[in-house]
């Protein structure tokens, strides 16, 4: 058996950033950037001012109030070919690029209409008050985004702006998600006895989406050595497959033999975690297969500490793993296994202190528990006993950012 960190690094040694393909602008939010991108111009392309107003010499207006006479009137989207000289202003309006001899804008607001196209300066200005100067922001060719960056609607904006409507992206991993197990029946199905509703199929579907990739669902396989080898052979086509159920030591979890009929290479089949210790990594050519245990809450468990870090590696992303806090332990907790417990947990700011409550737990069964958390808290295998306000580690899930009223103060 071995440990989550272990675990963890043999899953991303195997793991590689998938190839890069390219996605108009419009497609791009969400994706990793698989190039570094340069600027086609410089921003501002000229010195421009950034209010409306008259642009002039600061010394003309250095005793204001002044009068200087109106030369010209510069919307933004011309270009002034005259020039400034003493004893003149130019009307300018926002984004405007100055004109020749100005050194200035003086704002609107502490000017005056005066007669015979003047105006009366009300008070003095410095220079280069209220202007852009060229290449302010970027500058030509300046390298302005890295490959890895994660593609927000702001990057969408700074990519628009240096002329990029292509863009190179890390494409989504396909993932595969089979469910196994003769007791499943579809959620339109009232249960008969022995019989549960297939939930992890489609809590698998969203999590495999939430972080970015594409979930391809194979549907419900039942414990047979045949019927597995089909579906899981036709998800061996895919860039990840995940199965849920049939890895535990029963006379019916076939799942990790008919990996092996299949030449799936198997890394490991048991990790000193709580919940979801029965879970089986392989790879076959380059597809990663990850057999999750049945239980719910460690199908998910699993799925968040050990399947998503590689999926956002195969992405593209620059940090593939989960944020870890340290938090004050809320109240007692008593761990109860000899493994590391990922124990479901509502993490909080309190003040300026990070807060987790461990929720009390029915077990990998208690997926009302799990939908309750925002945050697994970790107690180590040789840790027996939390006490309220000791320290504990969390690793934060989406939840935590998401849909936990207590998280923060108003910016
Ligand atoms: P297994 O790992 O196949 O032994 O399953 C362990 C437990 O998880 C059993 O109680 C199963 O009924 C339950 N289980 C397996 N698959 C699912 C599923 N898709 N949705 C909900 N529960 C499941
Ligand atoms: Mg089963």
């Amino acid at each position: 058996m071995i440990s989550v960190p272990q675990a963890l690094d043999t899953v991303l040694n195997q793991t590689f950033v998938s190839a890069p393909e390219t996605v108009s602008i419009l497609e791009a939010a969400g994706y990793v950037l698989a190039e570094d991108v340069h600027s086609d111009i410089a921003m501002p392309p000229f010195d421009k001012s950034t209010m409306d107003g008259y642009a002039l010499k600061a010394s003309d207006v250095a005793a204001a109030p002044a009068i200087l006479k109106v030369v010209g009137v510069i919307p933004a989207g011309a270009f002034p070919e005259f020039e400034i000289c003493s004893g003149q202003a130019a009307k300018i309006m926002t984004g405007a690029p100055l004109p020749k001899g100005a050194d200035t804008v003086q704002i609107v607001e502490k000017t005056a209409a005066a007669e015979n196209g003047r105006v009366k300066i009300l008070e003095p200005v410095a220079p280069g008050k209220n202007i852009s100067p060229q290449s302010e922001i970027i500058g030509l060719n300046e390298k302005v985004l890295s490959r890895g960056t994660f593609i927000s609607p702001a990057v969408i904006g700074v990519l628009a702006a240096v002329g990029k409507s292509e863009i190179k992206i890390h494409r989504r991993p396909r993932v595969a998600i089979l469910v196994t197990g003769d007791e499943l029946v579809e959620i339109q199905q009232k249960p008969q006895a022995g019989q549960i509703r297939n939930s992890n199929g489609y809590a698998l579907y969203h999590q495999v989406r939430d972080c970015g990739a594409l979930p391809q669902p194979l549907g419900v396989a039942p414990d047979q050595r045949e019927a597995l080898r089909t579906k899981i052979a036709e998800g061996l086509q895919r860039d990840v497959l995940l199965i849920s159920g049939g890895v535990s030591m029963g006379d019916l979890d076939f799942v990790e033999e008919v990996f092996k009929q299949l030449d799936v290479n198997i890394f490991f089949d048991a990790v000193n975690i709580k919940p979801g210790k029965p879970t089986v990594f392989g790879k076959r050519e380059t597809t990663l297969v990850f057999g999750l245990p049945g239980n719910p809450v460690s199908a998910s468990t699993i799925f968040e500490i050990i399947v998503k870090p590689a999926l956002r590696k195969m992405m593209g992303h620059a940090q593939v793993h989960n944020l870890r806090w340290q938090a004050i332990a809320a109240n007692n907790f008593d761990s109860r296994t000899r493994r590391d417990n990922y124990a479901p947990a509502c993490t909080y700011f309190n003040d300026d202190k990070i807060m987790t409550a461990i929720l009390p737990s029915k077990g990998s069964s208690d997926i009302l528990t799990f939908a309750r958390s925002n945050s697994f808290a970790i107690v180590p295998g040789e840790v027996q006993k939390i006490k309220r306000g000791e320290p504990v580690e969390v690793v934060l899930r989406d939840e935590f950012w998401k849909s936990n009223s207590k998280t923060g103060r108003a910016a």
